[in-house]
């Protein structure tokens, strides 16, 4: 006779940028924790920290403060201390500064796999979680437990089941949540470049008529270039040798950071917004890019994933069964309003500027032009760059979790 599974509180399917956060968010508590993650964070092939560069906000800073990672990260991320948003072909120029605004820094960029390491590590200090190398490949949900069966054969159990697998999350789908996918026919094409100006801490965010550019200022004066492009123009470019690529890029940019003079590797990244029909299912929660995966035009996804995983978090501190349909229907309600918002915005930017021809096209100038002048606007593009808009969980506000760490 097989014994039956282990029983956890909380499996979370998926260890990357989201799953490995929340787990470090509930690390602290008197949680018996499962990350089910088939890569390694350190491989080279882990889809979630690769050789990407995430722009972190400031309320992304707090969670990752209160959660215990941001020590091991602290002296590797580079401070953003003004935004300049600007649009080829026109004199209109937006500039946040975090001086404004009476900050610091209005956010910070840290490498993918450095934030990868430094969560592994964090979570690593805790026998209350584990981490299981395997795929997800089936859940079943019964009365007061999930059963989950991963790709090795083994089964686990857990009173709450966390889908945070990706875009194509398997989980989502296995939990009976349908989503809604919109190809915006565009690829993201990223690399680190060196230029012959310092970055100055400027983050660029530049609509042109092909796509939005964002350049990002990262460790060693370099920056790191997200450049979106209709999906066969993306393929095009990456085909390039540095030498043209980095002339396209040059011509498509400008010279606001002087010349591009090296280029590291290239990966392209398929576009798409996916919205999953729910964010709950009975003793199951999704989050992270398997209940919204955006457009990086606006760099919204991993900082509102970490206000869901703030909250959830947060709700599961007060104690009591994790699956509970009250507990879930708190988590749903609370995250909407944010989450609603966050998809809009980002969504309305691409549409608004980063499409050719997209209905906001003979306006875009203008109101760009105007930006500057709309202070309640730019206030709120502003607040939602960092992180400071809407309702926030605890740990977004620098408040520790009930029981949790300060
Ligand atoms: C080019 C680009 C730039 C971006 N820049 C920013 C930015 O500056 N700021 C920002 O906030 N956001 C940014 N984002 C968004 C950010 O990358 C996502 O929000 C983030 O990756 C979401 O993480 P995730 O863990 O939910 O999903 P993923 O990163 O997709 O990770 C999913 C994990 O689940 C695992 N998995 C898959 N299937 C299974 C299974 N069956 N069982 C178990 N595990 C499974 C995978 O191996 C992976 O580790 C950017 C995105 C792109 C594409």
């Amino acid at each position: 006779m097989s014994a039956s599974p282990k029983r956890y509180d909380v499996a979370i399917a998926g260890g990357g940028m989201v799953g490995l956060s929340l787990a470090a968010a509930l690390a602290e508590l008197p949680l018996e924790v499962v990350v089910i993650e088939p890569v390694a964070p350190d491989a080279d092939e882990q889809p979630s920290f690769d050789a990407r560069t995430t722009a972190l906000s400031s309320g992304s800073r707090r969670v990752l403060e209160g959660i215990g990672a941001w020590p091991a990260l602290a002296g590797r991320t580079t401070p953003i201390r003004r935004i300049h948003v600007s649009e080829r072909g026109r004199f209109g120029t937006t500039i946040l500064d975090a001086g404004e605004q009476g900050l610091a820094a209005l956010g910070y960029t840290i490498e993918n796999r450095l934030l990868g390491r430094a969560l592994r590590e964090r979570v690593g200090k805790f026998a209350r979680v584990r981490l299981m190398p395997a795929r997800v490949a089936a859940l079943e949900t019964g009365a007061d437990a999930v059963r989950v069966a991963t790709d090795t054969g083994g089964t686990v159990e857990a009173r709450l089941a966390v889908a945070a697998d990706g875009a194509q999350s398997a989980a989502r789908g296995a939990l009976g949540i349908g989503a809604s996918i919109a190809d915006y026919g565009q690829q993201a094409v990223i690399a680190h470049v060196d230029t012959t100006r310092f970055h100055g801490y400027t983050a660029y965010e530049r609509f042109t008529a092909a796509g939005p550019i964002a350049v990002l200022p990262i460790a060693e004066g370099r920056s790191a270039v997200v450049w979106t492009l209709a999906s066969e123009e993306a393929r095009r470019v990456l085909a390039l040798d540095d030498a043209a690529f980095l002339a396209g890029l040059q011509q498509a940019f400008g010279l606001r950071l002087g010349r591009f003079t090296r280029v590291g590797r290239r990966q392209a990244y398929p576009l798409a917004l996916t919205t999953a029909d729910r964010i709950v299912a009975p003793r199951a929660a999704i989050l992270g890019n398997a209940a919204q995966s955006l457009h990086p035009v606006a760099g919204q996804g991993f900082n509102l994933a970490l206000r869901d995983v703030a909250m959830l978090a947060e709700l599961l501190a007060e104690g009591g069964d994790p699956g509970a349909p009250e507990l879930l229907a708190r988590y749903e309600d609370s995250r909407a309003p944010d989450r609603e918002a966050v998809v809009r915005f980002t969504d309305s930017l691409v549409r608004g500027f980063g499409l050719p021809l997209g209905p906001l096209a003979r306006v875009r100038g203008q109101g760009l032009l105007l930006f500057d002048l709309l202070r309640p606007v730019k206030r709120e593009f502003a607040r939602r760059t960092m992180g400071l808009a809407g309702q926030q969980p605890r740990l977004v506000r620098g408040v520790p979790l009930p029981g949790g760490r300060a």
